[in-house]
């Protein structure tokens, strides 16, 4: 409705401009017209007045102008289309009484019938040449024109001013037989004819030459291509006695428009007015305001329907697009929404996630991954960025992501490190990977966990595990010590117990017998008993103190602390010997031979437990020789590979037992019991524990050639390594 009154109301405003408009136009158009309906009749009558004057121009040119001379200068006016011309004739000047000389003249001339017409008795004027220019075969020849005063007059003003001239209207002398209504306001143009200039330097006047032209004729000829019936007009000639109408043309009906302006016709200035009809005119007519308020209504009508269309159309999409872009709206939000969600799960998840494409190019991360990839995603990882936890490189398709990625594979705790700087440099990670199945973005994610920390627990409980598990085994070991030192301690028990008291009760009894002996007095008989129980006393004794002197030194042996040191064997061995053989020397008896083979190199380790050890074994090899046979002992030793030494000390006594090899070098154990040699049976048990001190080891064999070889190892005097102590 708004589009439908808007557009009536510019129509409506539009008509009123219109119409106000219409007028201005219309006067223009009627100027403009009027400009062009005068242009269009004085070019005509200047044709008319030009081809007249050239007519009589060529005509006095002539020396004896004859009928056949006219003919021939007039011919081409007969193609050139003059409306409303009658006739053109040559007109001569004749005095009444010489009428037939004259016409004698121009018969001589070639108007060979030609019959001249006086009126009245006055000077009169003759056509003598003539050519019809409107088609017609009439004879116009030998006409008095003075008989129309008008003609009459043209041509004497021609004459006087020698000029063209045009006469006044009146009715052509061939016109007046005419029916009235036939008959037209006609008139004509006259040139004077001079012959040329003769001898006399004067130019003869001989007559003139006269176009007859009917009014009517003249002006729709020349106004119907210009004015058309737009326009009417009438053409006023300047007459003497005021001016008078030549001619009129058209001329619509309620006409409201007039002009009036001069045309130059030869000698005259004649009017020409023009009326219209201002409605009739191009642009002034209201019917243009008429169907501009009918086109203006129909545009307005039509363009309220086409907006109502529109208007309703637009409204109908614009509701579907408000509908559509609340939906996309809702959605879009829904998906930020999740994208929101998904980026802060994905960014709550501690552990880095990665996102990647089917060629395993990073498309997402979260904050966690940050850290990891670093600054360029695109470029992770570079190089030998992953690595195995081995330090081996990491081959890119073996990649956890890259598997799952291209080959859809279901990747489970994978084990990677990460090379290069940042908070994951050295960090062992846990890779797992899952393919997307998603068709818009197929891929794989991958959760990398790290298990640096618990790797280092792992380890740290291993190492704890293995510390345990020593000193569990340490542990079993004291306990085994301390089960064995407990047996040691009750076999210890038992030997004190039995071999100090069997010493003890011998010592109790021989003594008590030496009591009973010495109280009933001291004979031969009692001596000998009291000597004999005196001998028992002091073997007794004997025993206990080389029991206790070995416990003692069993204990020593085991628990005193040790001072290594340089020693030299070879100084001990000799003082050993020099002690052991003394009492046989002074006694008289055979000396054991104890020999010292090559040089023995120092050793390392406590003066005094070596100087034992050494003394043990050669004291052994003395003593466990067969009766009768003298001893025979060699020392010898030589350096070890190992930083160590072995001493041997070899004897060709009894030999010990292949079985017994093992088992003489525990506590109390003999080898040869009931064979009469005096011992305790603690004396290698103290040499292995010595050895055992000085980290070394011993061990005895058969000696080839018969006896025994004792080879054990102590520390080099060069080598500082600390001893293990075995307590
Ligand atoms: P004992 O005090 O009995 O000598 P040891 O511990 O010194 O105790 O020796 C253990 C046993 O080894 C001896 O009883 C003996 O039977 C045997 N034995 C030790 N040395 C020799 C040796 N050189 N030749 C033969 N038997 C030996």
């Amino acid at each position: 409705m708004i589009t439908l009154g808007i557009g009536l109301a510019v129509t409506l405003v539009s008509a009123d401009l219109l119409e106000a408009n219409r007028d201005g136009v219309a006067r223009q158009v009627m100027d403009r017209h009027t400009a062009l309906a005068r242009q269009a009749v004085s070019a005509e009558a200047t044709r008319y007045v030009d081809a007249v004057r050239n007519v009589a121009a060529a005509a006095g040119s002539q020396t004896d102008l004859t009928r056949a001379d006219f003919q021939d200068l007039t011919a081409p006016l007969a193609d050139q289309q003059f409306s409303g011309a009658s006739a053109v004739v040559f007109v001569v000047p004749a005095a009444h009484d010489r009428v037939r000389a004259v016409e004698a003249f121009w018969r001589g001339r070639g108007a060979g019938g030609l019959t001249l017409r006086p009126v009245g008795a006055g000077e009169h004027m003759f056509s003598v040449f003539e050519r019809n220019l409107d088609g017609t075969n009439e004879t116009v020849t030998g006409i008095d024109v003075t008989q129309a005063p008008q003609s009459r007059a043209a041509l004497l003003r021609a004459q006087r001013a020698d000029a063209v001239t045009a006469s006044d209207t009146y009715q052509l002398l061939r016109d007046r037989d005419l029916p009235p209504d036939q008959q037209q306001h006609s008139f004509v143009i006259a040139a004077p004819v001079h012959s040329p200039v003769g001898a006399d330097g004067r130019r003869a006047f001989r007559g003139w030459v006269l176009m007859g032209l009917r009014g009517q004729d003249f002006i729709e000829g020349t106004l119907r291509s210009s004015a058309g019936d737009l326009l009417g007009a009438t053409l006023v000639a300047s007459g003497a006695a005021g001016p008078e109408p030549v001619a009129a043309y058209g001329g619509p009906a309620g006409a409201d428009l007039n002009r009036t302006v001069t045309i130059p016709v030869a000698q005259e200035q004649w009017s020409l007015r023009t009326t219209a009809r201002s409605t009739r005119l191009p642009g002034g007519g209201t019917f243009l305001v008429r169907l501009a308020l009918i086109c203006g209504t129909a545009i307005a009508l039509l363009l309220s329907v086409l907006a109502f269309i529109l208007l309703s159309a637009r409204a109908r999409a614009l509701s579907r697009v408000v509908e559509a872009t609340a939906e996309l709206r809702r959605r879009e939000q829904e998906a930020r929404e999740q994208a929101d969600l998904l980026g802060t799960i994905m960014d709550s998840i501690g552990e880095p996630v990665l996102v990647v494409d089917r060629g395993g190019a990073l498309v997402h991360h979260n904050a966690a991954a940050r850290v990891l990839v670093g600054a360029d995603p695109g470029a992770w990882p570079a190089g030998d960025a992953v690595r195995h936890p081995d330090g081996s490189p990491f081959p890119e398709p073996e990649l956890p992501w890259i598997r799952a990625a291209r080959g859809g594979e279901a990747v489970d705790r994978v084990e990677l490190t990460i090379v290069g700087s940042g908070p994951y440099e050295g960090a062992v990670l846990s890779a797992s990977a899952r393919a997307l199945r998603s068709a818009d973005a197929p891929g794989a994610v991958a959760v990398l966990r790290d298990i640096t920390a618990r790797k280092r627990h792992e380890e740290q409980l291993a190492r704890a595990a293995d510390l345990l598990e020593r000193e569990l085994g340490q542990r079993r070991e004291t306990e085994e010590q301390l089960r064995e030192q407990t047996a040691e301690l009750d076999a210890f028990a038992g030997i004190v117990a039995h071999d100090l008291k069997a010493p003890l009760a011998a010592v109790a009894g021989y003594s008590e017998l030496l009591q009973y002996d010495l109280a009933s007095g001291l004979t031969s008989e009692a001596g000998r008993a009291a000597r004999s129980s005196v001998d028992s006393i002091v073997n007794g004794v004997d025993r206990m103190r080389r029991l206790i002197d070995n416990l003692l030194s069993y204990a020593t042996a085991r628990d005193a602390p040790h001072h290594p040191v340089r020693v030299d064997p070879r100084l001990l061995v000799d003082q050993i010997v020099t002690e052991r053989t003394a009492h046989l020397r002074a006694a008289g008896g055979v000396p054991p031979v104890i020999e010292v083979v090559g040089e023995l190199p120092t050793v390392r380790g406590d003066p005094a437990m070596v100087r034992q050890l050494l003394d043990n074994l050669i004291g052994n090899a003395v003593k466990y020789t067969a009766p009768g046979r003298p001893a025979a002992v060699t020392v010898s030793g030589g350096p070890r590979p190992d930083g160590t030494v072995e001493l041997v000390v070899a004897d060709r006594g009894i030999g010990i037992p292949a079985d017994q090899a093992d088992k003489v070098f525990q506590t109390f154990h003999r080898a040869h019991p009931g064979t009469g040699y005096q011992g305790t049976g603690l004396g290698l048990a103290i040499c292995q524990r010595i050895v055992q001190r000085h980290g070394g080891s011993i061990r005895v064999e058969p000696n080839p050639g018969g006896g025994s070889r004792f080879r054990f190892t102590l520390p080099a005097a060069g080598n500082r390594r600390t001893l293990p102590v075995i307590d």
